[in-house]
């Protein structure tokens, strides 16, 4: 084997300290010599790491980043180097399954679809389309999303469509949208090596994006290093390498940026011309924050004043600052409203489309940046608002198709009121593709009872007999990353392609091959009598995209797979105007908010009520921002004498989502075996807990056993990580999301993972 680190140790490698360009150090972990490299990036985190792929005798033996890529100058992190082993595992899925007689029995595909089908029809016909609903990923190409969000939106006509990126960035797309009209991340990673200070906002990117990390970490050692703040509840290992360590209670977040948005307001750490100029909102904003003086904000949030003010003082005096957020604020209360508060400290400076200044609202996973853009979240795509009936008649054009078949009555259905409407009976046909919410979604016992309903057919799409899939009437077996080609966007708006390199196992078929096939089948026609969907294979597909996505935002009619093909990634908008894609948004100062523009026309942040077109177009946006204000609430549960403990959920550094792949790689599954629950050292002492002993935690919803794990956490709180399911073991109840609560930020609909009500008791 040849390995260019041991990354299970050594996590973020060796310092290679820099300011400006960061140095290409190539990353590689082989188990034989490939006989050829194929080109690709990696699909376990959002970062999308360039890599290739090596190939010996059909099999995948190993990686190397790519040092010409603009994301990764060819780093790679422990998930990205281990977990294509996931690829060769003996259990993948190769054939379809059908559920009969209670057993989940082999089928063939023409069974197997023409079942799928007859359902679908028998369904939609007597019930309306309306009975059947999508719930995705994600983690597939952008080929595949925009073929599925064509199959629902202008085939089916169902509104009832939504990844599993609402558990994920769909607060990063809400707070994006309330701010500046539209989705799409305003900064680019490059901004990190010439920045003067960087905030890291419920974001534990040591653990999550483990290259980015290292990017900062080889800033930090520079002899001009950022300054960096991190807010977490734990003391991760991000927060150890922090200047500024604010450690708020869980649920406080909207009242800490509260407090440091007053600091800089009334420190006149504000560019008030650059305010007046391009933003909308200010004098609602002063007098809402003015609420939150640091001693108010250490009350509630138990952050200390003087810590508060430390903080906002580099906030409010360096020249340029990148701010990135993740799940400590997207799974927490108040979610959009407190992600546009970040988007405010940066407004109210001035401090966006600058070199070193740029707001990165992280994704989680790989491709979750597609699932927005291609309308598999069941928004338009192409950002398009479902409100604007331009909008609706531009796609309709574009797809030939009435533009009463597109569901744009009220807004999309969101996962969470998917999931409602099938344990209420009114869909009938759910298709769960590449994602398994028995694991990952809130309060388990509820999601295991919907799945397991008679009146409930449940299709799932994956590669492997996850927890989901073991609760399917029928299973679809898939090809991995690897065993198809595709394009895919990272949290900073780079595009790569990613090339078969090997044939998938046995007879599963790639995502893209399932929905063509589905929607041959189905008959789905255009307005012409033409087949609807007129592409055969991934670029042809990617071509279709590109039509949709002229003129809008994210832009890729300037890229093909010819200029994906050798290179480094692409960001979007790549067009006439940018023939080789766009470093960072907004440089002009000039937002997309033109009402005939956006994306939507904002909700209410505390009630989530969507503002009307009229109300919108009386702010006259006219390409200025947003500076949407937020009083603080609680939390709807809170620590009481049952429950007295608060509970949160979260990710650890090996694996990824439920462990689907990274528990097949040795490494990574070594690394990392079991759930653990961690708690402050002052309430280990007070329950007589002991490092490793095992600890049962209980909800009002359920409960869960797993050892002990001591220290670097706040004295009242209890973390789980969620990636622990049932497949590998069986044996005792240990998925964090068995004690989670059903509910959900009002404007992103992202369900809270971050607080909760729990007690805890030695087993
Ligand atoms: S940082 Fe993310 S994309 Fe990069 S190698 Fe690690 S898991 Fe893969």
């Amino acid at each position: 084997m040849q390995e260019t680190r041991d990354s299970i140790q050594d996590i973020w490698g060796p310092r290679t300290p820099h300011q400006g360009d960061w140095p290409v150090r190539v990353d590689a972990r082989v188990l034989e010599e490939p006989e050829q490299w194929v080109q690709s990036a990696c699909v376990m985190c959002s970062n999308g790491c360039a890599l290739d792929i090596g190939v010996r005798g059909g099999r995948i033996v190993g990686v190397r980043g790519r040092g010409v890529d603009r994301v990764n100058h060819g780093r790679l992190g422990p998930k990205g180097l281990n977990a294509w082993e996931a690829n060769n595992s003996p259990d993948r899925l190769t054939r379809p399954l059908v559920r009969r007689n209670g057993q989940l029995v082999e089928t063939t595909w023409d069974e197997a679809m023409d079942l799928l089908v007859t359902r679908s029809k028998a369904i939609r016909d007597r019930y309306t389309a309306g009975a059947i609903g999508f719930y995705n990923t994600g983690q597939i190409f952008i080929e595949e999303y925009y073929t599925l969000g064509v199959i629902g939106k202008a085939g089916l006509g169902t509104p009832h469509m939504d990844g599993n990126t609402r558990l994920c960035t769909a607060t990063a797309a809400a707070a994006l949208i309330e701010t500046f009209g539209c989705d799409g991340q305003p900064g680019s990673y490059a901004d990190l090596d010439v920045t003067d200070a960087i905030l890291h906002f419920g974001h534990n990117i040591a653990a999550t994006q483990t290259v980015l990390w290292a990017r900062v970490l080889d800033r930090r050692a520079s002899p001009n290093p950022p300054r960096l703040i991190v807010v977490d509840p734990r003391r991760t290992a991000t927060a150890r390498e922090a200047d500024i360590h604010l450690a708020p209670r869980a649920g406080t977040n909207v009242a800490l940026l509260n407090g440091l948005l007053h600091l800089l307001i009334s420190n006149g750490h504000v560019d008030h011309t650059y305010v007046q100029l391009h933003t909308i909102g200010f004098e609602q904003l002063e007098q809402t924050v003015a609420k939150w003086p640091a001693e108010r904000v250490e009350q509630v949030t138990g952050v200390p004043a003087k810590q508060l003010q430390a903080a906002a003082e580099i906030l409010g005096t360096t020249p340029t600052l990148v701010s990135t957020l993740l799940q400590g604020v997207y799974q927490s209360a108040q979610a959009t409203a407190a992600a546009c508060q970040v988007n405010n400290l940066h407004l109210l400076r001035g401090l966006i489309g600058k070199p070193g200044s740029g707001i990165l609202q992280m994704n989680g996973q790989p491709t979750s940046q597609n699932t927005r853009e291609c309308g598999a979240n069941g928004e338009l795509p192409g950002f398009r608002n479902w409100h604007n009936p331009e909008h609706v008649r531009e796609l309709a054009r574009i797809w030939n198709v009435e533009e009463s078949i597109i569901p744009h009555e009220g807004p999309p259905t969101h996962a969470m009121q998917i999931f409602h409407y099938a344990e209420a009976g009114s869909i009938r046909l759910l298709w769960i593709i590449c994602t398994n919410p028995a694991v990952s979604m809130p309060e388990l016992a509820r999601i295991r009872k919907i799945l397991q309903k008679e009146d409930l057919f449940v299709v799932v799409q994956d590669a492997f007999l996850t927890e989901t899939a073991q609760l399917a009437d029928l299973v679809l077996p898939t090809a991995l990353w690897g065993e198809k080609t595709g394009t895919f966007t990272n949290t900073d708006r780079t595009v790569h392609i990613s090339y078969k390199a090997v044939e998938p196992p046995g007879e599963a078929r790639t995502d893209l091959d399932i929905f063509l096939d589905y929607a041959r089948r189905m008959d789905f026609r255009d307005k012409d009598g033409t087949p609807l969907i007129k592409w055969h294979d991934p670029e042809s597909a990617f071509e279709a995209w590109k039509v949709c996505s002229r003129g809008r935002p994210c832009d890729y009619s300037g890229i093909t797979y010819a200029r994906l093909t050798g290179g480094s990634g692409i960001q979007w908008p790549c067009n006439d105007l940018h023939p080789n894609g766009t470093e960072r948004l907004y440089t002009d100062q000039i937002f997309p908010s033109d009402p005939n523009y956006c994306e939507e026309y904002g909700h209410d942040l505390a009630t989530g009520a969507s503002q009307t077109p009229e109300q919108y177009k009386a702010f006259n946006p006219g390409g200025r921002a947003f500076l949407k204000a937020a009083d603080y609430l609680p939390p709807e549960e809170q620590p009481d004498e049952q429950y007295p403990l608060w509970y949160s959920t979260g990710r650890v550094v090996y694996h990824f989502h439920t462990r689907t792949k990274t528990a097949r790689a040795a490494a990574l599954q070594g690394a990392a075996p079991d759930a653990y629950v961690q708690l402050s050292p002052d309430d280990a002492a007070r329950y007589g807990i002991a490092e490793g002993d095992m600890v049962q935690v209980e909800s009002r919803r359920g409960q869960l056993a797993a050892p002990a794990r001591i220290g670097d956490i706040e004295p009242g709180h209890v973390f789980v990580p969620f990636h622990y399911g049932y497949w590998d073991d069986a044996e005792r109840s240990r998925a964090a999301n068995e004690l989670t609560i059903t509910s959900w930020d009002p404007v992103s609909k992202q369900p809270h993972f971050k607080f909760a009500a729990v007690r805890i008791r030695k087993v």
